[in-house]
């Protein structure tokens, strides 16, 4: 496999469409998913719920620099950079969506 081929992964279906969900959730429709403000604004979807779990880690070993990473380290390393990916996308997809209605 080259770098520019397409790697094909297997998401859980009910991941997928909570996904879906979240981001066409119309009562977080103005706000960034995977983003601080939209977690602490109440959206629990898998992208805002990611995103503060990375939180927490950070600070939490931040503040104990003794523990293993293996004991706070990422749930599922594949399920994972896919939800980067799509927080990502979603991030880009707003700030386009902004500066054009700017
Ligand atoms: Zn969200």
């Amino acid at each position: 496999m080259n770098a520019t081929s397409i790697q094909l992964i297997e998401l859980p279906h009910s991941l997928a469409e909570e996904v879906v969900e979240e981001l066409v959730n119309p009562d977080y429709a103005t706000r960034t998913h995977g983003t601080r403000s939209c977690h602490n604004a109440g959206c629990r979807g898998p992208l805002c719920t990611k995103f503060n779990r990375d939180r927490s880690r950070k600070v939490y070993r931040k503040n104990n620099p003794e523990t293993s990473r293996k004991r706070v380290g990422a749930r599922d390393p594949v399920l994972d950079s896919f939800l980067d990916a799509v927080i990502e996308a979603h991030a880009q997809d707003k700030e386009q969506k902004e500066r054009l209605s700017a």
